[in-house]
C-alpha cells in the first residue's frame, strides 16, 4: 500500500461550464475533435435521426487505434456541427453528458498523474477558466487529498515519475516568491529571478547549501514585504529592440496562427499599428512607445478590473502549478521563467495598448488570455518553436528576459 496524494485548485473543484453564456464555446474554435470507436458507433446509429445524419455525414474515419477512431468535420466557420441555433451541443442535449466522447466530456480539464501524486488543472484556452483562475482571491489555494492505494496501482502506464525533493522544494519556494504582498507583481518575478541565480550558484546542491538559499530566500521576502524595489537598482539597461523582437515572436508563434478575428490576432494588430515602426525614425520614439505601454500597464493595474492584488498573482501561481515549475530538469530553469516572462509581457501590453482605445473590463480580459492560452496551450510543438525563437530573441542568455519585467 502507499499514500497517493491528489490535487485540486480551488478553482478547479468551483467550476461549471457556462454552455450557452459562453464568451466564446469550446465547439466552434478549430479544434480538433477526435472521437473513440464506442462514441463513433451511438452517434451513428443514434435513434435521433438528426443526431445519426449529422454523424454520417462528419464524422471522419480515421482508424487510428480505439481512441482515435474518427474525427469532427467542423464547418466553414470552425464550428462543430453538433452545435444548434442557441449554441447548445445537440449530443449534450438530446443524449445526456455521459454520451459525450472523452474529448468533449473532460474538456477543458486535465490532470497529469505521478506515482505518488495526481495534480489537476485546466486549461485558460475556456474564458470562465480564466475568470475562476484571476477573478477569484482562493483560485489558487491548493485542496490535497491522501489515498491509500494498492502498490501495482502506483506503477501504471503513462503516469511520471515523482517531483524530486529538490524540484518540490523550489517550486514552493518559487510558489512564496509570487504570493509574497509586494508594490507590484513585477518585483515578485524580479525576485523569482534572483532566486534561480542563486540556486545557480550553489549548482542546485540544497542538500548542502540549503542554508545558505534560505537565507537568500527569505532577504528576497523581507525586500518584497518592506516595498524596496528590486527593479529600480540600475541593472535594468533598456532595451526596446529586444522588447520589439519578443512581440514579433510572440505574434508568429501565438497570435498569427489563432482564428481570424481572434481577440489575441485583434490585439497583436493593434500593438503592430501603435508601435507602426515602418514610420519611426530613431530610438527615442521607439523608447517613448514603450515607456506610454508601460505608464499605461501600472494606470491598469490601479484602477481597471486587474487592480487587486490576487488577479495577477493567480495569473503567475497557475503557470508555476501548472507547469509544476521549474520541472525535472533544473538546466533549463531559466528558460521555463523565460517562457513565463514572455507571455506576460505580451499578455501586458496587448491589454495595455487595447486599453489605450477604450476599457477594459473583465470579459475583454478573459477573452485575451484564453484565445491566446488556445496556441499556447493546445499545441504539442509550441515550447520547441518558442526555444527557437528565444534563442533568436537573447543571443544565447536567457537572463536577458529581465529586459522584458517593469
Ligand atoms: S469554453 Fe469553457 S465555459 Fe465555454 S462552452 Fe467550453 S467548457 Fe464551457
Amino acid at each position: 500500500m502507499q499514500i497517493h496524494k491528489t490535487i485540486k485548485p480551488i478553482f478547479v473543484c468551483k467550476f461549471q461550464c457556462v454552455g450557452p453564456e459562453c464568451l466564446m464555446t469550446c465547439c466552434g474554435r478549430n479544434w480538433s475533435i477526435t472521437i473513440d470507436k464506442k462514441t463513433h458507433q451511438k452517434y451513428v446509429l443514434s435513434s435521433r435521426a438528426d443526431i445519426a445524419s449529422i454523424a454520417k455525414e462528419n464524422l471522419v474515419l480515421l482508424r487510428k487505434g480505439k481512441n482515435n477512431y474518427s474525427r469532427v468535420k467542423l464547418n466553414e466557420k470552425g464550428e462543430c456541427p453538433f452545435v444548434d441555433e442557441n449554441k447548445l451541443c445537440m449530443i449534450h442535449r438530446d443524449l445526456g453528458e455521459e454520451a459525450l466522447s472523452h474529448t468533449c466530456s473532460t474538456y477543458p480539464r486535465r490532470s497529469t498523474r505521478y506515482q505518488d501524486e495526481t495534480r489537476h488543472t485546466m486549461t485558460l484556452s475556456c474564458p470562465e477558466v480564466v475568470r475562476r483562475v484571476l477573478f477569484d482571491p482562493d483560485a489558487m489555494l491548493l485542496q490535497e487529498q491522501d489515498e491509500l492505494v494498492a502498490g501495482y496501482k502506483t506503477n501504471l502506464i503513462g503516469q511520471r515519475q515523482s517531483a524530486s525533493q529538490t524540484q518540490q522544494v523550489i517550486h514552493l519556494f518559487a510558489w512564496n516568491l509570487i504570493q509574497s504582498p509586494s508594490g507590484n507583481i513585477e518585483e515578485n518575478l524580479m525576485a523569482l529571478a534572483q532566486f534561480i541565480l542563486c540556486l545557480q550558484h550553489v549548482n542546485f546542491d540544497l542538500h548542502n547549501r540549503f542554508a545558505e538559499v534560505e537565507d537568500f530566500y527569505e532577504a528576497l521576502l523581507n525586500e518584497l514585504q518592506s516595498g524596496k524595489s528590486l527593479l529600480s537598482s540600475g541593472h535594468l539597461a533598456k532595451s526596446n529592440a529586444m522588447k520589439y523582437l519578443a512581440l514579433s515572436v510572440m505574434g508568429t508563434n501565438a497570435a498569427n496562427l489563432s482564428a481570424q478575428g481572434s481577440f489575441a490576432l485583434e490585439g497583436h494588430q493593434q500593438i503592430a499599428s501603435y508601435l507602426d515602426v515602418a514610420s519611426i525614425s530613431d530610438e527615442a520614439e521607439l523608447e517613448a512607445k514603450f515607456d506610454a505601454i508601460n505608464q499605461q500597464w501600472h494606470r491598469l493595474c490601479e484602477t481597471s478590473c486587474l487592480s487587486e492584488p490576487y488577479v495577477l498573482r493567480n495569473y503567475l501561481l497557475y503557470k508555476l502549478y501548472s507547469s509544476y515549475f521549474p520541472g525535472k530538469n533544473m538546466a533549463t530553469i531559466m528558460r521555463q521563467f523565460y517562457r513565463i516572462v514572455l507571455d506576460f509581457f505580451y499578455i501586458k501590453c496587448i491589454l495595455s495598448v487595447r486599453s489605450m482605445q477604450g476599457e477594459i473590463d473583465q470579459q475583454v480580459v478573459m477573452k485575451t488570455i484564453a484565445s491566446l492560452s488556445e496556441k499556447t496551450m493546445h499545441n504539442t510543438t509550441i515550447d520547441a518553436r518558442m526555444d527557437f525563437a528565444i534563442d533568436k530573441i537573447n543571443g544565447g542568455d536567457d537572463l536577458s528576459c529581465l529586459l522584458l519585467i517593469g
